[in-house]
């Protein structure tokens, strides 16, 4: 890569997953100039789990550090579907061979252990870091992007950069300012779905034999009953049992539209499951009362575009989705090494050339995205249910997956057409070959 390209000022606004990786993949391909700014003091939430499947695990390795992760995660044997009340298996798929298929397991892991692996390798290869910084870009969109910075101490000033990148989540200041500029409208939405979190520790779980052999079984379990489901599976070698859950959003709905995440009453959360089994009842009441923490969930519409001049936005800031397909941090991994090798394969540092790769970028990555996102919705439409001829028809579809009998598959992170699009495409190989397509050569 020419000294001119490996020097352009590239600032990116967030450190979750996506800007984290964006950041990471970025120096690895020898840009020498890559700055983060994070509005929080230190790295963004990480006190839950996360499912992360291959082709989020390809993407890590390439950069050097999935063996990191994936040492401190579980790999899942199996995914099993209960009837929330009875507690009935209703549909159990084999996971073994997602290895054999695609090169890694579905692996459940703590997003501490992610993100603090993804920051440090950034340090080590000297990314900047600014922490307390509250990022505004203009909507102006000169040729180089302007932004201002807000600090923690409430002073502000101006930056200028070569590329500016918004990572900055389903809140993105990043989109607002290109849909201005575009003089779009495109509100967040609300999903009328919310999320508890919790993480039990082995301790809290160690004197009820069933919940241990959760902890110590082989199975990413999905709970679900009308309008609710719970999601769990152990992290952190087996120490903690993670457990999401997702419910009609009553305790948002009022508030200020501002508002993403509260805490939770433990009395309310029982009281949303209080017609699941007795073992999910005994699981969900471990839960300290002061560790209830509650997710609102937001997605908004496909946007016109991801991109504007020399700016482009990266995970949640332009898809958001529901969790249900567990696609959201990888899609948001996608993006960063999809732009990297967008831009390393610049000729130039002319905001023309620029522009063009990160119009490639959104050819390579925007309609998958988009998909995941679509695929995600469609499985909360069908795992709701309430009862009726379309559940019954759903139950139907469960009970012939266990037979072995191929048909529709109502969980899609159930679905081996769905993990051969989501698992099997890798995403680099593509960008690859559509970069030839753009500037006539790959890495410069
Ligand atoms: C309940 C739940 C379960 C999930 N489970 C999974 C799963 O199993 N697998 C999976 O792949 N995905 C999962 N996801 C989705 C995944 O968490 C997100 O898609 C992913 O974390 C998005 O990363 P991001 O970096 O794009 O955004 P974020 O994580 O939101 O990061 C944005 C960052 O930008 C910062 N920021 C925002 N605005 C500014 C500003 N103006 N200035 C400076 N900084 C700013 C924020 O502080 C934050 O640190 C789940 C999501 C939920 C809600």
């Amino acid at each position: 890569m020419r000294a001119a390209i490996q020097n352009l000022e590239i600032c990116i606004i967030g450190a979750g997953i996506g800007g984290l990786t964006t950041a990471l993949s970025l120096v690895k391909k020898g840009f020498q100039n890559v700055s983060v700014y994070e509005n929080a003091p230190a790295l963004g939430f990480v006190g839950a789990g996360i499912q992360m499947a291959p082709n989020m695990a390809r993407i890590l390795t390439h950069l050097g550090i999935w063996e990191k992760i994936a040492t401190d995660g579980v790999a899942m044997e199996f995914y099993s579907i209960r009837d929330g009340s009875s507690g009935n298996n209703m549909g159990l798929v084999d996971c073994r061979n997602i290895e054999t298929e695609y090169g890694y397991r579905q692996t459940g892991g703590h997003r501490a252990t992610l993100v603090n692996v993804l920051y440090d390798a950034c340090v080590q290869n000297g990314v900047k870091f600014t922490f307390s910084s509250t990022v505004n870009p203009s909507s102006e969109f000169t040729e180089r992007p302007t932004f201002s910075v807000t600090t923690g101490d409430g002073a502000r000033y101006q930056v200028q950069c070569d590329l500016l990148l918004g990572a900055d989540g389903i809140k993105s200041n990043t989109r607002q300012a290109i849909l201005k500029r575009l003089n779009v409208e495109a509100g967040v939405k609300e999903t009328g779905q919310a999320a508890y979190r919790i993480m039990l520790t082995r301790e809290q779980m160690q004197h009820d034999p069933e919940l241990l052999a959760l902890l110590d079984g082989d199975q990413t379990i999905r709970w679900i009953g009308e309008k609710r489901h719970i999601v769990a599976y152990p992290i952190s070698q087996r120490s903690i049992y993670n457990i999401s859950t997702t419910q009609p959003d009553v305790n948002f709905a009022a508030a200020a539209s501002a508002t993403y995440t509260t805490r939770g009453s433990k009395s309310a959360m029982m009281s949303v499951y209080g017609d699941f089994c007795p073992l999910v009842l005994r699981m969900l009441d471990l839960a300290p009362d002061e560790e209830i923490v509650e997710w609102k969930l937001h997605v908004h519409d496909p946007l016109p575009t991801w991109h504007q001049g020399s700016v482009a936005l990266v995970g949640d800031a332009c898809h958001p989705t529901l969790p249900h397909l567990g696609q959201g941090a990888a899609q948001a991994v996608e993006d960063g090494a999809v732009l990297s090798i967008f831009l390393s394969a610049l000729p130039d540092t002319s905001p023309i050339n620029i522009n063009k790769a990160l119009l490639g970028y959104e050819k390579a990555r925007k309609i998958r995205a988009e998909t995941l996102v679509g695929l995600a919705a469609e499985s909360s439409r069908e795992l709701h249910l309430g009862p009726g001829k379309a559940r019954d028809e759903r139950d139907r579809a469960f009970t012939a997956m266990k037979t072995g009998v191929p048909g529709k598959v109502p969980d899609k992170v159930m679905d081996v057409d769905v993990h051969k699009m989501t698992y099997g495409f890798d995403c680099v190989q593509d960008a690859m070959e559509r970069v030839l397509a753009v500037f006539g050569k790959g890495d410069s």
